[in-house]
């Protein structure tokens, strides 16, 4: 019954969402072939189930990020687990190819990702703030602050027709302090799609099961059973909303509804992209809508 539910749900949501407008073009970017899974697969798969167009696009190909394998085989393997992505999810996942472990915020990247923004017709861009361990994030953060405004500007990548509007640009969550903590302006409830969520993460076997417990000292956790796969991921890649998410989620969905939601995405808004009145998010994040 439930599930006949929250099927009827999502029919209905599409037909809304194509019936009063055309489908929002969310670009979600993240430096390695996991970020953007890992941070907002449960958001992404909450557009794709209301009608809308999510790509995540990867600015590295990955080719680092194992204990035992590398370079273009590695590569050709990351590349195939995004497509696994793509199909789970319903998203487009394309992966840009510069070197893991080695991205510096350069012009021709930057060129690279301006024109895959215009490219997608973007009404919002999310990458991470400049706050990070991994350089590759960090770097990814800055090349993406440096394309808000210029996708307008015609003369830079003339190639590719410029966007009229700048879109709204995002930050995902992280939990750095310093220089400033993230601000939680937007919290999106995941808890109907967080299987959604585990399954899109579980086709990046090289990374949930033999990259990040080995650099993590955590390989014991793996269980050898998949059945098991999905709760292992939940308890080790899901965090649970934190206070200032919990105030998000608060100020988005009211007291009562906030207080049931298990799983929630957040995001900031970046000050570079086009400003976002509460109306403009409600727009672009059809989900928060009551
Ligand atoms: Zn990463």
């Amino acid at each position: 019954m439930r599930r006949l539910l929250i099927f009827s749900f999502t029919c209905l949501n599409v037909f809304f969402a194509l019936a009063q407008n055309k489908p929002l073009q969310i670009i979600m970017i993240g430096a390695h072939p996991d970020d953007c899974d890992i941070k907002a697969g449960g958001t992404a798969a909450l557009f794709v189930a209301m009608g809308h167009h999510v790509k995540f696009l990867s600015v590295t190909n990955g080719d680092a990020g194992h204990q035992t394998q590398g370079g273009g085989m590695l590569a050709k393997r990351r590349i195939a687990e995004t497509k696994e992505v793509a199909k789970r999810l319903g998203v487009s996942y394309d992966v840009l190819d510069n070197h893991d472990g080695e991205l510096l915020p350069t012009l021709p990247i930057r060129m690279e990702i301006i024109r895959k923004i215009r490219e997608w017709k973007a009404d919002v861009v999310i990458a991470p703030r400049t706050n990070d361990y991994h350089p590759d994030h960090r770097y990814t953060g800055v090349l993406v602050q440096d394309a808000a405004f210029m996708v307008g500007v015609p003369n830079v990548a003339p190639d590719v027709e410029p966007l009229r509007k700048n879109p709204i640009f995002l930050y995902f969550q992280d939990n750095f302090k310093k220089p400033n903590p993230f601000q939680a302006d937007i919290a999106v409830d995941i808890t109907p799609v967080i299987d959604k969520k585990l399954a899109g993460l579980d086709a990046h076997q090289s990374q949930f099961y033999e990259w990040l417990p080995w650099i993590g000292n955590y390989e014991d956790e793996v269980p050898s059973d998949p059945a098991k796969h999905k709760e292992y991921l939940l308890n080790k890649r899901v965090q649970k909303p934190n206070p200032e998410v919990r105030k998000a989620l608060e100020k988005w969905y009211g007291k009562e509804k906030a207080d049931q939601i298990k799983y929630a995405e957040a995001f900031e808004i970046c000050e570079y992209g086009s400003p976002a009145s509460i109306e403009d998010i409600k727009r672009v994040f059809p989900m928060l809508g009551k």
